[in-house]
Parts: structure tokens; C-alpha cells; sequence
């Protein structure tokens, strides 16, 4: 069981604004989710959420827009808040998730200070017709391939229990190791009753093992992050999960989602003694 955690905070830098369908995201305009939905958060505000990640002893900071991908003027808005949040807060590591993205948007987001690129495949490219019609997972695959060469660090990984079989999972994590990288972030679907999807099958057990599986698949990433989904899949026993292989989690809220008091994950992590990761390996 690795020592370090690496903490990550994520900021809905826009929210609830896409014209997508993916079946499982509250951030679609099409199914009148009950969330906040705005186009451009106030950039004092991410500041302030960016200073309170890093006092609670996060080194990640994610700016994450709900689009399908980066226009102008969300590239020059994320472009804007890194150069912003450099300024007050230089020991942040900026990570930008914006969808689809072309290598130039991708090395422009490098020269503003983002260090790393998150944007996951979901799930396997055979399932993923059935939970989005409105653009195709291999331009997914492309965007990562996109971020390789770009000279981004690239983070990607999926989402479990949205009605995949375990062979979904498993060519998902194939895919996701063939793109080398260096985080893989796993989400447990977290249903919302205005989405169709039924509400994730899996339990406790089954989502641990799953953790321990994206460990085994993906053997050469540095980081296994558990995200979205935590708290509600693994509750009470979600001081098992480091036990299975992660390294890695969201410190605070999700982006639709409220996550668990920062101070009670530093608890947690206290209680298991393991430490907070101060700098990236
Ligand atoms: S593209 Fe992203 S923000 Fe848009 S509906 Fe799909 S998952 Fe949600």
C-alpha cells in the first residue's frame, strides 16, 4: 500500500451547460438535472477555492468546463484563471478538463501553466454507444492520444456501474493502459433520478476489487484516483480503498455532487497513517 496520497480538488470552472447526452452526467442540458448551471464561475471564487485546496494540503487543481470540448473563449477563460491562480497560489498543480481538445488548443493551455490534461474514456469503446449518441468515444482516444503529444501529463480513466459488462471493463482498462498515463481516475456512477440510467449495481466488494483490477491493468501509472462516486459507493468503508491499490482522491466536492468535509478524508488518512503527498513524483 503506498504511504502518499495525492490529494486533488476539482472546480467546476462552468457548470451544467453541455449539449451532450451522455446518459450518466447530471451536466447535460438535456435532463433538466436539478444542479447549478452557470456559464462562467466568477474568478474570484475559483481563487478562493484554489487557496482553500492547497491550505487543506491538495496538489492538484483541476478547472473543469461541461462542454463537449474547448472553443475560443473557453480556452482564453481557462487560459485566464491558470495565469490568475499561478499568481496567488504557484505550488498548484493545474490540470484542465475540457473535453475534446486539439494538439494546439492542448499547447496553448500548456503555455498559460496547465501542467496536465484530464479527459477519461469512460468506459469500453464497444458500451459506449449505448451511453452516448452524440459524439464518439474514439474521438475520446484521439484527445488523449492528443495530450501524449502535446508534452501534458496526461490523466485519464472511466466510469463504473453504468450497466457495463466486466469484458466493458476490462477493454476500457486495456485502452486506458495502451495511452501510458500517468493518473487514472475512477468514478462509481452516482445516479441523479433525472437521469434514465438505472442506478449503479455494483457493491462494496465488487468496486473494491475494481480499484485492485485498474491497479493490475494500468500497471504503469503513478497514480490511481478514486473520484467521483466515493462516498456513496464505498460509505463507511471507504478507508479500504487505499488497501486496493489507490493512491489518489478528490479532496472536497465533485462537480455536481457535494463530496465529504475536507478535514474528515485528512482524518481518514491520519487514522490509516498514511501521509499527504507534498510534491508530485
Ligand atoms: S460531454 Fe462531458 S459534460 Fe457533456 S454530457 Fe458528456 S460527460 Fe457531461
Amino acid at each position: 500500500m503506498d504511504k502518499e496520497i495525492f490529494l486533488c480538488s476539482i472546480c467546476n470552472i462552468n457548470s451544467g451547460t453541455c449539449n451532450e447526452d451522455c446518459k450518466f452526467c447530471s451536466q447535460s442540458v438535456r435532463y433538466k438535472a436539478n444542479i447549478p448551471r452557470y456559464k462562467q464561475k466568477p474568478i474570484d471564487t475559483i481563487l478562493q477555492e484554489a487557496l482553500t485546496a492547497r491550505d487543506n494540503g491538495a496538489l492538484g487543481f483541476c478547472l473543469v468546463t461541461a462542454d463537449k470540448g474547448l472553443t475560443d473563449k473557453t480556452l482564453q477563460f481557462v487560459c485566464d484563471v491558470a495565469s490568475e491562480i499561478t499568481k496567488v497560489a504557484p505550488e498548484l498543480r493545474l490540470i484542465a478538463c475540457n473535453g475534446t481538445a486539439t494538439l494546439e488548443q492542448l499547447l496553448v493551455l500548456k503555455d498559460a501553466g496547465i501542467k496536465a490534461y484530464n479527459h477519461n474514456l469512460e468506459t469500453s469503446r464497444d458500451f459506449y454507444p449505448q451511453i452516448c449518441t452524440t459524439h464518439p468515444w474514439d474521438e475520446r482516444y484521439e484527445t488523449c492520444q492528443n495530450v501524449n503529444k502535446s508534452g501534458l501529463v496526461l490523466i485519464t480513466g472511466g466510469i463504473f456501474g453504468l450497466g457495463e459488462t466486466q469484458e466493458d471493463r476490462i477493454s476500457m482498462l486495456e485502452a486506458l493502459h495502451s495511452l501510458n498515463p500517468t493518473s487514472v481516475p475512477i468514478n462509481f456512477y452516482h445516479h441523479n433520478e433525472a437521469l434514465e440510467l438505472e442506478p449503479n449495481p455494483l457493491n462494496i466488494d465488487e468496486a473494491l476489487e475494481l480499484i485492485k483490477l485498474t491497479r493490475k491493468m494500468v500497471p504503469n501509472a503513478q497514480r490511481i484516483m478514486v473520484a467521483g462516486g466515493r462516498d456513496l459507493m464505498f460509505g463507511a468503508r471507504q478507508h479500504e480503498i487505499f488497501a486496493y491499490g489507490a493512491n489518489s482522491i478528490v479532496l472536497g466536492n465533485y462537480l455536481t455532487t457535494s463530496g465529504r468535509m475536507m478535514s474528515q478524508d485528512l482524518e481518514m488518512l491520519e487514522s490509516l497513517e498514511l501521509e499527504v503527498a507534498k510534491k508530485v513524483q
